[in-house]
């Protein structure tokens, strides 16, 4: 196959995904970002890593359920041959609802079951429960498990993701603003620049061109404490929006997010925290004497049906939209941009990604 040149622009987790799908299928990447190597400034840094393509039902539509099932698949058998370790996991997730809270866990079983997902759905009883998850004993008459389902760390993720395509030849050039960008051409640092094909990942900041996309506010803490061990996400019902508490190494628990119709950065509020920091408490009481380790805001890039959407303009293609399914779908979206680029040809299974049909 004709190697092409290829720039990708933004080092999030859409473009970083994108520019290993295209670098292993033999193509020579030059990727844009204006960020610092670092990657602590974007919407990727500030992501919970959720790979929960069944819980995320309650609100998302069936396709993000069916992709998420794909790219759940594809992770499993990326991260192992990434340059640096990562940390993955894929215990299934644990959903418990206090007693108010237990219409929403009724819905979401309902959801998965309609979508036709009934078969990695099992209700719990309090024994069950106790054995999937000691430390919660007492706390909950029932939950959910939903499997399989899994988390990964975006802060190992990411550096990782960037030191597989230095060692395998891409040109990474940080702290570099695109300051134009068109089909087959991009201009920085004052200097054009010509490529085969321009993949434009820069997430919210695209809506200079994309003019639908919105940003939905996310905001998220972690805590460190060794009082609390827990085997594996748990998503705790919520009535505003999906909470998932998740465990990671170092005795760190990631604990997220809001979602607030709002593209504002300004610092997170009380109540947001006040809402997370319950949630944690009232999961696990060893929860209150856990440090706080992080409290951290972000805005989502939003499309109007809230899902992903690839749109073509002759050799430019924009990649975007993930909104809080970043982490869960982006193997799928690189594929699919990949496959387009290798054959010309639109996967029938993501073809709902493209945002004109296919022609004829
Ligand atoms: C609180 C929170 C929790 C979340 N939890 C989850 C979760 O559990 N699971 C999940 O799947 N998703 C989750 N998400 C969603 C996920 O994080 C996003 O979908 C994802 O980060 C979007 O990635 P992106 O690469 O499209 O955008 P970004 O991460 O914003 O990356 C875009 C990049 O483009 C760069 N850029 C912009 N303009 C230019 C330019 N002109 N030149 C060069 N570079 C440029 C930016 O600097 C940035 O680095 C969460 C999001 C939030 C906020």
């Amino acid at each position: 196959m004709h190697p092409y040149q290829i720039a990708v622009i933004g080092a999030g987790i859409t473009g970083l995904t994108q520019a290993l799908c295209l670098q292993r299928q033999g193509h020579r990447i030059t990727l844009f970002e204006r960020g610092g190597e670092r990657l602590d400034h974007h919407c990727s840094h500030v992501g919970a890593g959720m790979l929960a393509p069944y819980c995320e039902l309650s609100e998302a539509e069936a396709e993000v359920a069916r992709w998420g099932v794909s790219a759940l698949a594809l992770w499993r058998h990326i991260v192992p041959t990434l340059a640096q370790p990562v940390h993955m996991s894929c215990e299934g997730t644990l959903v418990v609802a206090h007693h108010r809270d237990r219409a929403g866990m009724q819905h979401l079983a309902e959801r998965v079951e309609h979508a036709g997902f009934g078969t990695h759905l099992q209700w719990l009883r309090r024994d069950e429960l106790r054995e999937l998850e000691p430390e919660l004993e007492g706390r909950f008459g029932e939950g959910l498990y939903l499997s399989p389902e899994g988390e990964i760390d975006p802060r190992s993720l990411l550096p990782s993701l960037v030191e597989t395509l230095r060692q395998n030849g891409a040109t990474l050039c940080f702290e570099t603003e695109v300051q134009d960008l068109a089909p087959g051409e991009i201009t920085a640092r004052d200097e054009r620049q010509t490529f085969d094909w321009v993949l434009d990942c820069r997430g919210l900041a695209a809506s200079d061109q994309m003019t639908d996309l919105r940003g939905v506010r996310g905001e998220i803490l972690a805590l460190r404490t060794d009082e609390v061990r827990l085997r594996r996400p748990i998503r705790m019902m919520h009535p505003r929006y999906p909470l998932y508490i998740v465990p990671r190494p170092g005795n760190r628990f990631v604990v997220g997010a809001t979602s607030i119709e709002s593209d504002s950065l300004r610092p997170a509020t009380v109540r947001s925290a006040l809402e997370l920091l319950s949630a944690a408490y009232a999961l696990h009481p060893a929860f209150a004497e856990a440090e706080i380790v992080e409290l951290k805001v972000q805005c989502r890039p939003t499309l109007p049906d809230h899902l992903p959407r690839i749109v073509q303009q002759d050799n430019l293609l924009r990649i975007n939209g993930l909104y809080r399914h970043g982490y869960l779908l982006s193997p799928l979206v690189a594929e699919t941009v990949a496959t387009f680029i290798r054959d010309q040809r639109r996967p029938a299974e993501t073809a709902k990604l493209w945002d004109a049909p296919a022609p004829r």
